[in-house]
């Protein structure tokens, strides 16, 4: 049987780097919006990010992209299929086995599902 799994049990490390929010697949904001230094943020963060030259310096690396907009920033896809299938991985599974190779895969940050 199936339990239901809150999103943020899956999604601790898998969070903004400035806010610390958890990425959200389910709120635009929240989206991880992928730059081209191949760091990410969240939409909001990268809005605040943006300058009125249409710029973008990376609060990480200091790279700076030029001429980009943030709503033609990619979205992050591996992070999205990372936090689904981990959603996924974590509900639909009852077994033990694969719920300690998930735990483990985490390094431990994820405690229990639920219970
Ligand atoms: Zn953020
Ligand atoms: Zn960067």
């Amino acid at each position: 049987m199936a339990t239901y799994c809150p999103e943020d049990l899956a999604s601790r490390e898998l969070s903004c780097p400035i806010c610390f929010e958890d990425y959200d697949i389910q709120d635009v904001k929240r989206t991880p919006k992928l730059l081209l230094c191949l760091h990410t943020f969240c939409y909001d963060c990268a809005k605040k990010l943006w300058r009125n030259d249409g710029s973008i310096e990376c609060s990480l690396c200091r790279m700076l992209h030029e001429e980009v907009r943030v709503d033609d920033l990619l979205d992050n896809y591996v992070i999205i299929q990372h936090l689904r299938s981990l959603i996924k991985l974590f509900c639909d599974s009852a077994g033990e086995s694969l719920r300690s190779g998930i735990l483990s895969w985490l390094g431990g940050l994820i405690s229990t599902c639920g219970t």
